[in-house]
C-alpha cells in the first residue's frame, strides 16, 4: 500500500500545523504508522490521497450515523447554503432542530446550540454553577468532555492516548474545583458529595463511556447518580455528545431510563458539520442571558448549514435504524471475539472497543492495564488490510447504517488472526 502522498502532506503539514494535525489523535502517535490524508469518502468507505480505500470505523469520531456524504445531508446543506451561510440573527433551522430534539428527549425543555461538544460541556457547567451557586464539579477518570480547562484532569480520549495526566497551560486553580472519581463507582461519588456538603454544582458523566474505550454503565450506576445528586442538591449532567442519537432514538437517557437535569449534545446532531448543544430543565436553562445572569454566546451558533445538516441526520435516524445497528454490532462483536479470544470486546449499540486485556473493563484503571503495544499491532495490520480503526486503545470504534452485509464480510476476511 503506497502512502507517499499522505507522507508528503504530513511532512509539509508538520511545518505549518503543530504535529501536522488539528486534533492530536489523528497523528497516530499512539499506534505508529503514517497518518492517512483523506481525499474523499462515501458511505462506509474513505479514500486517501494515494487512492487507497478503507472501510471506516472512525465515522468522524461518531459524528456520522448514516455514513459519509449521505445524499440527504448534502442536499440539505446545499439548499441551506444558497439561502445564506450565516446571518447573525435567528433562522428557522434552529427552532426546527430544537423542536426535533425535544420530540426525542421530551425532558429537554430548553436548549441552546453552540459550535462544538467542548462549548456545550463548558457552557453546561457554567449553567450548573450559576444555577446552584456552587463551584465543585465531579467527573470520572477517563471521561472526556472536550478540552475546556475545567475538564482536563484525568481526562480520556487524546489526553489518555498520549498518556497525559492533565494538560500544561491549565492553571492549577482551573481544576482545583474538579473532583475525579472512578467510573461505575457510585460509592466514590457519594463519598465526594459527603466530603463537600453543599459545594458540588454537578456530576458530569458520559452515560456510556466512550473516551476510555467503550465502557457501559453497570446496572444501577446511572440511577445511583440520579439519586445521589438529587439528595445532595447537585445537578446531573449527561454528556451525550457521543451517545446522543447513537445508542437509541432518545439517547442513553432513554436507553437506561434515567433522566438527567442537563444534557450536552454534539456530533450526530450536526450531521458532520460543527455543532454542539446543551439543554434540559427549563428552570435551570433560564439562568442564561438574556433571561438570567449566566453569560454565553456565539457568533456562528445555530449556523443554518449546521442546523440543516443536523435535521437531515436526525430525519434519517428513524426508530427502525437502531435495531439494525444493534444486529450489525452484535455480528461485528461476535466476529471480533472469535478472532481475538484473548481480548475484551465491549459494545453498546454502534460503539465498540476491542480491549487488549483479559479482564472486563469497568473503569479507566482497568483500561490502562491493557496491552497498548498489542493494540498498536492490531491497528497496523487492520490499516494495511484497508480497515480504518480508531488509532488508540482508549477510543471507541463507530459504524452506521452505511455498514452493510458486504462490509461485514470484508471486515471478517481482513481481520488479522
Ligand atoms: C467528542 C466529545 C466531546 C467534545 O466534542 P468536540 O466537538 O470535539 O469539542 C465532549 N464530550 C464527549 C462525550 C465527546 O465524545
Amino acid at each position: 500500500m503506497a502512502t507517499d502522498r499522505s507522507s508528503e502532506l504530513q511532512r509539509r503539514a508538520e511545518g505549518r500545523i503543530p504535529g501536522g494535525v488539528d486534533s492530536p489523535v489523528r497523528s497516530m502517535r499512539a499506534v505508529g504508522g503514517a497518518p492517512r490524508w483523506i481525499a474523499s469518502a462515501q458511505g462506509a468507505w474513505m479514500t486517501d490521497v494515494d487512492g487507497n480505500r478503507y472501510l471506516d470505523f472512525i465515522a468522524s469520531w461518531g459524528a456520522l450515523l448514516g455514513g459519509h456524504a449521505a445524499e440527504s445531508i448534502i442536499a440539505a446543506i446545499n439548499a441551506a447554503a444558497r439561502r445564506g451561510t450565516s446571518f447573525g440573527a435567528s433562522s428557522p433551522g434552529e427552532l426546527d432542530l430544537a423542536e426535533r430534539i425535544h420530540a426525542r428527549m421530551p425532558w429537554v425543555e430548553l436548549l441552546r446550540f453552540v459550535n462544538s461538544g467542548t462549548e456545550a460541556t463548558m457552557s453546561a457547567v457554567r449553567v450548573a454553577r450559576g444555577f446552584t451557586g456552587r463551584n465543585i464539579i465531579i467527573k470520572f477518570a477517563g471521561g472526556y468532555h472536550g478540552h475546556a480547562d475545567v475538564f482536563l484532569a484525568q481526562a480520556g480520549s487524546g489526553v489518555a492516548t498520549l498518556g497525559l495526566a492533565s494538560s500544561a497551560g491549565v492553571p492549577a486553580n482551573a481544576v482545583s474545583d474538579t473532583l475525579t472519581v472512578e467510573y461505575n463507582d457510585p460509592g466514590a461519588v457519594e463519598a465526594a458529595l459527603q466530603r463537600h456538603p453543599n459545594q458540588v454544582a454537578c456530576v458530569i458523566v458520559e452515560p456510556v463511556a466512550g473516551n476510555m474505550g467503550c465502557v457501559p454503565p453497570e446496572p444501577g450506576f446511572l440511577g445511583e447518580l440520579r439519586r445521589l445528586t438529587r439528595q445532595h442538591g447537585a445537578l446531573l449532567i449527561f454528556d451525550e455528545v457521543m451517545t446522543g442519537f447513537r445508542v437509541a432514538p432518545g439517547g442513553a437517557a432513554e436507553l437506561y431510563g434515567v433522566t438527567p437535569d442537563l444534557v450536552t449534545l454534539g456530533k450526530i446532531i450536526g450531521g458532520g458539520l460543527p455543532v454542539g448543544a446543551f439543554g434540559g430543565r427549563g428552570d435551570i436553562m433560564r439562568v442564561l442571558a438574556p433571561l438570567g445572569p449566566v453569560y454565553q454566546a456565539g457568533t456562528l451558533s445555530g449556523n443554518p448549514l449546521a442546523m440543516a445538516a443536523g435535521l437531515a441526520a436526525l430525519d434519517a435516524a428513524t426508530a427502525d435504524v437502531y435495531p439494525v445497528l444493534e444486529q450489525w454490532g452484535a455480528q461485528l462483536a461476535a466476529t471480533l471475539r472469535q478472532a481475538l479470544p484473548h481480548c475484551q470486546v465491549q459494545r453498546v449499540g454502534s460503539m465498540l472497543t476491542v480491549f487488549f486485556c483479559n479482564h472486563a473493563v469497568r473503569n479507566f484503571s482497568d483500561a490502562q492495564r491493557c496491552d497498548v503495544a498489542a493494540f498498536a499491532r492490531f491497528h497496523a495490520r487492520l490499516l494495511a488490510a484497508g480497515v480504518m480503526w480508531p488509532p488508540s486503545q482508549f477510543e471507541a470504534a463507530f459504524f452506521g447504517t452505511a455498514h452493510g452485509v458486504a462490509e461485514l464480510e470484508i471486515f471478517a476476511k481482513n481481520l488479522p488472526a
